[in-house]
């Protein structure tokens, strides 16, 4: 197909930002920042290479994810912890946030409850910034690798690919069968990842994560959260996911609480305030 004669006008229109984040509720990062100084460990669970792990964060509390051991990417599941139904939204997230998440960012809940479920209160990879690639970490683009993929692209049957690990975590989590949990395991916070697309042919690619041993991303819980976290068979995405070739290394979660009046007068967040007629 030819071109046509103003398509160089066209591409020079320059590009307008979807969703202008200004007018988002304002995070206070300062109160946060504050009770997370004062926050004591109350729990802590070790997600094992190629399998997932579950944690429960009250309202208010915070949860920490750190590499041990070796460089290592997670696939992070969120639900409210009193309604399954309401689950972490990466794609209304990217939309507002953009396509990785760092200090200040927060992850958003499906429809139509769209509302915070926690925020990022620190990350120690916050200076990575974006490559010259077009790379960064902690994606919202990718969903998680799974075994229905694999399967098409392959062939075979790979059982511990994130889907599945997150499946049987939450399974295990609230004494549900693999395919009463299946259909809760949503696409994910692909947590240390380093993704972006590529420029010429718009693919997502994956490279080695920038993540060591002693790297954390620190969330504040804003509802009651459940979480499961997938060490993901792909180590730090270096190479290959879906196999067993990878190195790949445990993920710590660990909960904490902070000190007895920390937060203030801080509030939970409400559901969102769509009075859902849509129009009728
Ligand atoms: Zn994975």
């Amino acid at each position: 197909m030819s071109e046509p004669a103003d398509a160089a006008d066209r591409r020079a229109i320059p590009p307008v930002i979807c969703y202008p984040n200004e007018t988002l509720p304002k995070v206070p990062m300062d109160l946060y920042a504050q009770a997370l100084g004062g926050a004591v460990i109350t729990d802590t669970v070790i997600a094992d290479p190629r399998e997932a792990c579950s944690f429960h964060v009250p309202a208010g509390h915070f949860f920490r994810i750190v590499s041990v051991d070796g460089p290592q990417v997670g696939d992070l599941n969120l639900w409210n912890a009193n309604d399954l139904s309401e689950r972490f939204y990466s794609g209304k997230t990217r939309a507002l946030h953009g396509t990785h998440v760092t200090t200040g960012d927060r992850l958003w809940s499906c429809f139509p409850h769209l509302r915070p479920m926690a925020t990022v209160v620190h990350d120690s990879l916050n200076w990575y910034g974006i490559d010259a690639f077009g790379g960064s970490v902690h994606d919202v683009i990718g969903t998680r690798c799974d075994p229905y993929t694999g399967h098409l692209l392959q062939g075979g049957h790979y059982h511990h690919c994130c889907h599945s690990n997150l499946t049987r975590a939450l399974a295990d989590a609230r004494g549900l069968s693999l395919h009463e949990a299946e259909p809760h395991i949503h696409d994910v916070l692909n947590v240390f990842m380093c993704t972006g697309f590529t420029r010429d042919t718009g693919q997502y690619f994956m490279k080695a994560s920038p993540v060591r041993p002693g790297d954390a991303i620190t969330f504040f819980a804003e509802i009651d959260v459940l979480g499961a976290l997938s060490a993901c068979p792909g180590g730090d995405c270096s190479s290959e996911h879906s196999s067993d070739t990878a190195a790949c290394y445990p993920l710590m979660v660990e909960v904490l609480k902070p000190a007895e009046g920390a937060l203030g007068d801080w509030q939970s967040p409400t559901p969102n305030g769509y009075d859902r007629t849509h129009g009728r």
